[in-house]
């Protein structure tokens, strides 16, 4: 068979029945680099119109985690559900004691809430009061800190919850799961590369 016409973006090859999709450099369609590609053109586009969801220390792809966070985007089990996609349950695949919205999800799973404590608990924070995503990521912060500490806590609370979705993600798709210690430890190392790589001007251990 030879395909004549031009698809925008896809090419035919003359000899071989196959389709050559020109956004991936090895010529494969994956709906996975398509969802990057829509969320980088079009997600950041509106990230940087809202300057609240910039943080200079963390990866691009946090702040456009925390952006799809707060415009409750996330693909929880009550979200799908919303949208009709046919699921067993929506209650929380991790704990199975509350139905999985994106606030539950972050943080009042008693395994998020656990994560939570040990960053509260290493920061000599007190108690976590945070009550919803708003508050939690969008907020001013309350703590009696420098801008740059200001930045710090918030690019490690970003990145702390970045990780816990993306545990939840593990647990659901693979079966893999953090425990308490593993969980902090690898939120300190992502929050440490993440910083030491995006500022040169910040000297931290
Ligand atoms: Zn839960």
């Amino acid at each position: 068979m030879q395909i004549r016409g031009r698809v925008r973006g896809i090419r035919s090859d003359r000899c071989r029945d196959v389709w050559f999709w020109k956004l991936a450099t090895n010529g494969k369609f994956k709906t996975k680099i398509l969802a990057r590609l829509i969320d980088e053109n079009t997600i950041m586009e509106n990230r940087f119109r809202e300057e609240t969801f910039k943080n200079n220390l963390v990866s691009g792809k946090v702040g456009i985690f925390i952006w799809r966070v707060l415009k409750n985007r996330l693909p929880t089990h009550i979200e799908l559900d919303k949208r009709g996609i046919d699921l067993d349950s929506v209650r929380c695949p991790l704990c199975d004691d509350g139905l999985e919205s994106i606030d539950h999800a972050l943080l009042f799973c008693k395994h998020s809430f656990e994560v939570w404590d040990r960053v509260y608990k290493w920061w000599n924070l007190g108690p976590v009061t945070r009550l919803s995503i708003n508050e939690a990521f969008r907020g001013e912060n309350n703590h009696s800190m420098s801008w740059v500490g200001c930045q710090i806590w918030q690019a490690l609370e970003w990145t702390c919850a970045y990780l816990i979705w993306k545990n939840r993600n593990s647990k659901v798709f693979s079966n893999k799961s953090w425990n308490g210690p593993m969980a902090l430890m690898e939120i300190q190392l992502k929050t440490f590369e993440w910083i030491t790589s995006h500022s040169n001007k910040l000297k931290i251990d």
